[in-house]
Order: structure tokens, then sequence, then C-alpha cells
């Protein structure tokens, strides 16, 4: 029997496990969301859709139409590429933020995550590049670890990707001999940060990304949770052969149902439907049935609006209680999405303030699982998405109390 490197585990199969495991390490702050789940603390951590807030009625007629009518072809396997219909709606969908394509160029994957897996799956070799925002999603982040592939982070302002910067960095990576392999972006109300790239941005780095001959994934979950005026059209809206564009139901619908999809050039699109099949066979057909009737019988774009509405309001709670109890502290204000990122003030380590925080019952994300490469100290990820908005202003000022005891020390 062999010790785990942690030695905390006792694990007879540790020494055969595949290098690429390596990377597969369960967050440092796992443990204390744990804690943080419990019913006093204000979790301002994880970034729950708001469920509650759907028409449930609605989803269980959905339910039982597809049951009643179309039973045994819900309960069978698919296609491995999803179903037409579901594909065809996704157009639909995809058409509100200006993306034109075709029914076949359409994936139907279990959530965006595996779809991102999947392109990752597809192009990442051991020690090649992935360029990413800085800050960016830890969920990527860890699938491009498990590939064994390095996140090159690269600055971000008010305005998403700095386009100068991302020149001159993939300059010094082809320098350095390194092989970049995409450039993975959050281009709406971006996670963590809650910033979105500007129009002029947008077509600069697609003009970059073409230049160079890197592949550009479009990740876009939150795209259609605008507050004060919509997103700028999707970067897949100027350019399809060099994007691979990602979307998902996650957050317009319900991420329970896990599906969402991707959208790649004809290429590409071919050998993600055989990654696909080898790694799930196909998407559950019940659930994509569902969500069809779902989007063909109910106000679909009604219940966005509704969402819309609901994580304004949250948003605004949380700013105004921000500038009320922290106004030391700074932020960019989200034009929608889930999340505010807050930037501490000096000397302050938002990793080690968790724990006080948790006993005054408040939970945030700190900033250290947004960067590949140990930065992220100085900042926190707060989301507005799941708690009432009385909740939020009592979070805050909880975390109030805590930075305040902090900066004391
Ligand atoms: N990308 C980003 C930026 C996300 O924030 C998330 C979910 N938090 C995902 C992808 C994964 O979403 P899904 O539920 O569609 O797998």
């Amino acid at each position: 029997m062999t010790i785990s490197s942690e030695g905390t585990t006792l694990d007879p199969w540790y020494e055969q496990y595949a290098s690429r495991t390596a990377g597969l390490s369960a967050s440092e702050v796992r443990a204390l969301f744990a804690v943080a789940s419990r019913p006093e603390v204000v979790s301002l951590a994880g970034g729950m859709p708001a469920v509650s807030a759907l028409p449930l009625p609605v989803i269980a007629a959905s339910m039982e139409r597809v049951m009643s009518t179309r039973g045994p072809a819900a309960l069978q396997y698919g296609s491995g590429q999803g179903t037409p219909e579901l594909r065809e709606q996704i157009l639909e969908v995809m058409a509100l933020e200006g993306i034109r394509a075709g029914v076949d160029d359409v994936v139907v994957t279990t959530g965006s995550q595996q779809a991102l897996d999947l392109v990752a799956k597809l192009f990442l070799d051991p020690g090649d590049v992935v360029l990413a925002e800085s800050p960016s999603y830890v969920g990527a982040m860890g699938i491009f670890r498990s590939y064994q592939a390095e996140v090159a982070h690269i600055p971000m302002d008010a305005d998403g990707m700095i386009p100068t910067a991302l020149s001159e960095r993939i300059a010094s990576l082809r320098a350095a001999g390194r092989s970049i392999k995409m450039l993975y972006l959050i281009p709406n109300f971006q996670n963590p940060a809650g910033v979105t790239l500007s129009s002029e941005r947008r077509l600069a780095i697609i003009d970059i990304a073409r230049s160079e001959g890197i592949l550009i994934i479009e990740d876009n979950p939150y795209g259609l949770l605008w507050f004060d005026r919509p997103a700028p059209a999707a970067m897949r809206s100027v350019e399809d052969d060099g994007i691979v564009y990602l979307g998902s139901f996650s957050k317009t619908l319900a991420p329970g149902f896990r599906v969402g999809w991707a959208l790649a050039p004809h290429g590409i699109r071919e050998k993600l439907v055989l990654a696909a099949e080898a790694s799930i066979l196909s998407p559950s057909s019940l659930n994509q049935m569902i969500i069809s009737d779902y989007l063909a019988h109910a106000d679909w774009k009604g219940q966005i609006d509704v969402f819309r509405g609901l994580y304004r309001e949250r948003r605004d709670a949380m700013l105004e209680a921000l500038e009320q109890h922290l106004p030391d502290l700074t932020w960019e204000v989200p034009n929608g999405g889930f999340y505010v990122w807050v930037g501490l003030t000096e000397g302050l380590d938002s990793k080690a303030m968790l724990p006080r925080a948790v006993k005054e019952l408040v939970a945030y994300t700190p900033g250290t699982g947004f960067y590949a490469d140990g930065q992220g100290r100085q900042h926190l990820r707060l989301a507005f998405c799941y708690p009432q908005p009385a909740e939020i202003r009592e979070g805050i000022r909880r975390l109030a109390t805590v930075v305040r005891g902090e900066q004391e020390l």
C-alpha cells in the first residue's frame, strides 16, 4: 500500500496513475466551501444560477409532453452531434448575438464544459501554450492543466484583453520556441472579472489571431444576461474559420440539464463529434428533447428578461453595499453576468482572509483560483447571482467587518 504525496489518503493505485493526472488537484478552498454551504453563511462564492426563478410548472409540462409523445426516442441513444431539432433551435438562440451558422455546424455537448474539454483534447499536447485573459475561468484552467498545457495570461483592463499585450506575449513565446495552440476568451461579462471586451478590441484580437494562425475559443455562457445595454456582437459573427464558439443553456435556462454546444468550422466539428462519441456516445436524448419542447412552447426570451431583471437588481444591491461599506476597495461595474471582481487594499491577502470570513459567516472566492501562475491574492470574486438582495447586503456588511479587522492587524 502506498501513501499519496499529501500523505493523507491510502491509495494502492497511486503509482499507476497517468502522468497527466498530476494536474488534477482539489481546489484548496473546497473544504472551506463545504463549511460555507451551511445555511447561516451568506455565500457570495459559487456562480449558481437563480433556478428558483424558473417557471417550474412550464418545465414540468415539457417533461411530461416529451414522455407522453416521444417517450421511447427520449429514452434511447441518439446522435453524437445532438438532435437536429435542438441544433436548429440553437441557431435561433445564437442569432440573438448576431451569429449565423448552419444546423450541421453545431455540436450539442454535456454543458459547454464538455465542449471545452473536447476542444482541449483535440488540440493540446503536453507543454503547449494556451493564451487566456488575466484572470480567467477556473474550470477552463483545470481542463488545460489536465492536458498538461500551460496557460499564459494576457493582461486586461475595463475593456477586456489588451491587444498590444497579446501581440507582445505571442512574440515572446514564439521567440522562446513555444507552441501556442489557442486563445481562450470569455468576451462577455467575464468570469471572474465581470468586464466585457469592446467591439474594437474584438476586431483587433481577431486580426492578431488570424495573422498568427492561432485558434480562438470564444466561451459565451453569459452573453444574453446583459443589464444596461446588450453586449457587442459575438466574435463569431465576424469570423468563422478561426473560431470555436461555445454556448450553454446553463445560465439562460438551467445548469441541471447539462446541455451546451460548440459551433466549430467544418474540420474541427467533424473531429469534435468523433471525440464526443468516443467520450459519451451521445448527449442525453431526454434532456435535449425537454429543452426543445421548452423552447418551442415557453416564452424563453421572456424568461431571459426575468433573469436579466433579477440579476441586475442583485448586482445593484452588491455595488451599493460595496460603496457603503467598502469604498476603499476597487472594482469595475459589470454590465451583465454574475460577478464583481474586487481589488483589495495593499497588504491584504484574499486567500489568507477566507477562514476569517467564513467565521464571520460570509464566503467569497479568493482570486488565486483564477490564475495559473500564483497571482490573485490581491483580488476576490463576489457572485451576486444566487443570494437575495437582502442577503447580499448582509454578506457585504460581514465582509467589511473582516476587511477592517485585517487592515488593523
Ligand atoms: N465557461 C464559463 C466562463 C463558465 O463560467 C462556466 C460555468 N460556470 C462554464 C463555461 C461551464 O458551463 P456549463 O454549465 O455549460 O458546462
